[in-house]
């Protein structure tokens, strides 16, 4: 039996669940609540996730569950360590989106350097760099050619995200627990976290959220950043705390910070962030193209497929 808790996060229609249903008896639920979580569960032994939590509790009120596949890179919403006492495989799937969370941490920044969707907004109505009411000096600009990118996780995504970053002129300071001396060059150099909160222009997030990372931009490490830095997060929420950003976004310290991801999601209608000066948010679609969800798909079945196999 596989259930599935949240489909509707990963194929909103324009995939083919064909690959799970030849597998075994299959349901799939579009989005489930956490008060149903356990009873939908019920006696399945393959639980596929994307967002829906599978808790200690949820694996204790559920004996059969065999397998927990998680739909997505970032693992954190199975309890791993529940489910490696029950000797339960958990796998996630680390590459389909790479390219488009890279692609997508670019996004925000561009929108933050050229303030497109403000001056679109400001033609539409009915204005322009000409006109009396309206001068760009508005939304100023800003090139990146020249400036630092600090990347903080320098894997799979901070990778793909420094080449575009080189690509636009950029020099690129990493912080990492791993270092992969073969990719230091010119325009790419590994640092102490110190160092690149102290050098960067512009900070970018892709590391895991570990206890080790969470928090870890904080009070403390916004004080040491340099005035006017520009934040991006497509990693996890509670690598920042809010109140903190909220206040530098509001101070100016932190010229503007574009945010694919919040501490609690759905965002929560008090999240400081929301009344924040220059942040801009979106709800959590950085890996979503067609193109990546079905990768995401095809690796979620052959994952599946390896475990029934042994
Ligand atoms: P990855 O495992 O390839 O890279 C993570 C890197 O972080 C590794 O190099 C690891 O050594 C490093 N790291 C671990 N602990 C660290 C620490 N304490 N300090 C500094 N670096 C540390 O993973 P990835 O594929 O690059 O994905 C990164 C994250 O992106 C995922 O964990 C997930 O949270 C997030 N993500 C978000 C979306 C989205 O839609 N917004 C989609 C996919 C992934």
């Amino acid at each position: 039996k596989i259930v599935v808790l949240d489909g509707y996060t990963l194929n909103p229609g324009d995939l083919s669940w064909e690959g799970f249903e030849n597998l075994g008896e299959f349901t799939c639920y579009d989005r489930t609540e956490e008060k149903d979580i356990v009873s939908r569960i019920g006696d399945a032994e393959l639980v596929i996730t994307n967002k829906t939590p599978v808790s200690a509790e949820t694996i204790a009120a559920c004996p059969n569950i065999k397998y927990i596949g998680v739909l997505a890179t970032g693992y954190n919403v199975v309890d791993v360590e529940a489910a490696a006492a029950r000797h339960i495989p958990v796998t996630n799937i680390p590459t389909y989106g790479t390219t488009a969370v890279a692609q997508f941490a670019f996004a925000l920044l561009l929108n933050i350097c050229h303030h497109v969707q403000d001056h679109s907004n400001a033609v539409f109505q009915g204005r322009w760099t000409a006109a009396p009411d309206f001068c760009f000096w508005d939304f100023p600009l800003m090139e990146l050619a020249g400036k630092t990118m600090g990347i903080i996780g320098y894997g799979r995504i901070g990778q793909a995200t420094g080449k575009i970053a080189q690509a636009f002129g950029m020099k690129v300071l990493a912080y990492d627990d791993y270092r992969n001396a073969d990719l230091e060059c010119e325009t790419m150099a590994y640092a102490s976290l110190d160092d690149l909160l102290e050098q960067s222009d512009v900070i970018s997030l892709h590391c895991p959220l570990f206890e080790s990372t969470k928090g870890i931009i904080n009070k403390g490490n916004i004080a040491k950043m340099k005035d006017g830095v520009i934040i991006i997060n497509t990693s996890r929420g509670p690598l920042i705390v809010e109140e903190d950003l909220a206040e530098a976004l509001n101070s100016g310290k932190v010229r503007a910070a574009g945010l694919d991801v919040v501490s609690t999601e759905p965002i929560r209608e008090d999240n400081v962030l929301l009344k924040a000066k220059n942040c801009l948010i979106t709800p959590h679609i950085a890996w979503a193209p067609l193109e990546s969800r079905s990768r995401l798909m095809n690796i979620a079945v052959d994952n599946l497929k390896s475990f029934l196999d042994g």
